[in-house]
């Protein structure tokens, strides 16, 4: 696992220039912000036009692994290339006096960074194994192991994490002064990911038990 000591915003592009004091220099507030997602947002240009994609991936230190069939165009377009990758969690929403001054309790990531296309088959397998169990920790080895007909339909981009930027808003709407005194509600309606409650299969044999890291899972 490589540790990359670089601070964030360090590059003319990951930069904040709106609202820099939401920005963070700490790594750990890029790890944070990626080790509590599930879903990144992969921004490529395939065929000359701009494509983002959602998608599953799991972190490696300063590495970022993305999966998805062999047939897709967009990481086949990705290979090699500049790619743009973005994680958002919405914390809540703000609730302003005007409504110019509404806005949205976030943490982000923004990542900047060739995407290179996994070859090695230790490191690929290791990488399809960091995304399950960052969906659901300790699933892959619960669940059957990929054949070699299934890895090979499956591609894996890495893309290093070491161009990055973090954006973080909290706290209460920025009114303009003078609208202070208007019967308007304001304040923010916070909201967070939960889990429901696990639903088996209906074709799953009856004495199959929810297993632990399931349950694990379902408990946050
Ligand atoms: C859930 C959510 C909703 C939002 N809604 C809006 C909206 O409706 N309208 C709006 O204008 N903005 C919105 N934003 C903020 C938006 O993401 C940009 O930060 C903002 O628009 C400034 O854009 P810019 O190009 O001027 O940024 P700049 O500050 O010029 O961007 C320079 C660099 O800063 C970094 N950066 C910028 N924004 C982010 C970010 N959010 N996270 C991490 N790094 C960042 C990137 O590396 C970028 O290349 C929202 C953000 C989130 C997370």
């Amino acid at each position: 696992m490589s540790i990359d000591t670089t601070p964030l915003s360090s590059t003319p592009r990951t930069s904040l220039r709106r609202h820099r004091e939401r920005g963070m220099s700490d790594r750990e507030a890029l790890y944070e912000v990626l080790d509590a997602g599930l879903v990144c947002h992969l921004g490529v240009v395939a065929d000359g036009m701009p494509v983002v994609l959602p998608t599953a991936y799991g972190r490696d230190g300063d590495t970022l692994y993305l999966h998805g069939s062999s047939a897709n165009g967009a990481f086949g377009a990705a290979a090699g290339q500049q790619v743009c990758v973005t994680v958002t969690h919405m914390d809540g929403i703000v609730a302003a006096r005007s409504v110019f001054s509404h806005s949205m309790n976030y943490r982000s990531a923004v990542v900047f960074g060739t995407a290179t296309l996994v070859r090695d088959e230790d490191e690929r397998w290791q990488a399809l194994r960091l995304i399950t169990d960052h969906l659901i920790p300790g699933r892959w080895a619960a669940a059957r192991q990929p054949t070699k007909k299934e890895m090979a339909a499956t591609s894996v981009l890495s893309v290093p994490l070491t161009e990055a930027s973090v954006k973080i808003r909290t706290g209460m709407p920025a009114d303009e002064p003078e609208d202070y005194d208007l019967d308007v509600w304001a304040g923010v309606l916070p909201m967070s990911l939960t889990w429901g409650q696990p639903e088996a299969d209906p074709l799953l044999r009856a004495e199959i038990p929810v297993p632990a890291h399931i349950r694990d899972r379902a408990s946050g």
